[in-house]
């Protein structure tokens, strides 16, 4: 996200299909952007895949920005209990950005620090992550984490405590932690522009976690947001119609990122006719479906029509939804769709037909 004048912020991390670099680095490259130069925050909202491949690389470039992470991941406990979890298959990879993120905080210390100080930013409810004030040429600029909520974060520790073995007990099954719970919502204000990216985080009946902690937080910024992140991928278990109804104007525009390769994909036919009740200014940046299968090869194109399984191709071009404001003058919000993205009640009418 580009904050104006010259200064930018990148939330999570995927590759890109076509060149496997991260997409933010292969963007800012296209648009002549230096991430040394530009990037202030480096955001990894939670340890899901689809949320930080490449994200150490991105650090790596972003020699002038700090790092940000779930408060959840505080303690070393949380690093044992990932590494043993047999409910994060792809401990390996996570663990494996987490630490390269690490060494690169250490190789950037100062002289005379002491080693193991170096540390990224805890990111929790109410936490000011980055400010700039205003001046004749830039807007002032806000940015703030809305979550994970104390709530959330207790209830981490505690599932790391009781996972952990103790003496004369026999090692516990590892408890599945659950990640999108601890996931990082952000609030970010441009001048009179806000935008809210919300993550993976899920809605609970519990008041102490998820977005209902969000919306009763006295920390929560006052204002309604113009755009949003749509949490979760627009699935059902992210939905908070207090969060559209009280925090977001009217309509919204609303940006969905589909899990194409779930088992399930998300956003399903009802996860967009409830986002549809919302908003008209919804976007993807892809079908939730994939597109055609088309490989090329004859045998494989027979296998894969003989085979009674589904086949939904989720490689291709990586989609992209480009919104903008003229913060300054305070214009519309323009909508830029590239490579597959789409509208939202433009895909609704085409799956019906
Ligand atoms: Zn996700």
């Amino acid at each position: 996200m580009h904050l104006g004048s010259g200064d930018w912020i990148c939330i999570d991390s995927c590759l890109d299909r076509e060149t496997g670099r991260p997409v933010a680095l292969r963007y800012l490259d296209d648009i002549g952007v230096d991430p040394a130069q530009a990037l202030r925050l480096v955001i990894v909202t939670h340890w899901h895949q689809d949320h930080m491949r490449g994200a150490a690389e991105v650090f790596e470039q972003a020699k002038n920005a700090e790092f940000v992470c779930s408060g959840a991941l505080r303690s070393d406990e949380f690093w044992t209990a990932i590494a043993a979890s047999e409910a994060e298959r792809n401990h390996e990879q996570t663990l494996s950005e987490f630490a390269r993120v690490f060494s690169i905080l250490e190789t950037r210390s100062p002289d005379g620090a002491r080693p193991g100080t170096a540390a990224p930013i805890w990111a929790q409810d109410g936490l000011i992550l980055w400010e700039r004030a205003g001046s004749d040429t830039a807007v002032p600029v806000h940015i703030r984490s809305v979550s994970p909520s104390p709530g959330a974060r207790r209830l981490g520790m505690k599932e790391i405590g009781a996972f952990l073995p103790r003496v004369k007990e026999t090692k516990r099954r590892a408890v599945p932690l659950d990640p999108n719970q601890q996931s990082v919502a952000v609030w970010v204000q441009v001048g009179n522009t806000q935008a809210l990216f919300g993550a993976d985080l899920e809605n609970s009946s519990d008041v102490h976690i998820g977005w209902q902690a969000v919306l009763r937080s006295p920390r929560l910024p006052s204002g309604q947001a113009d755009i949003l992140k749509v949490p979760h991928h627009g699935s059902k278990n992210a939905y908070c119609r207090d969060l559209w109804e009280a925090k977001l104007i009217s309509p919204a525009t609303a940006l969905i990122t589909p899990f194409a390769s779930a088992s399930r994909p998300v956003p399903n036919e009802a996860d967009c006719a409830r986002i549809a009740l919302h908003t008209d200014r919804a976007f993807l940046t892809a079908d939730p479906r994939g597109s055609k299968v088309k490989s090329g090869d004859r045998l494989v194109e027979r296998r894969i029509r003989t085979t009674p399984r589904r086949i939904r191709q989720v490689v291709g071009k990586t989609g992209h939804i480009r919104v903008r404001r003229q913060v300054l003058t305070g214009g519309e919000v323009e909508i830029e769709l590239f490579q597959g993205a789409l509208q939202l009640t433009e895909y609704i009418v085409r799956s019906r037909s």
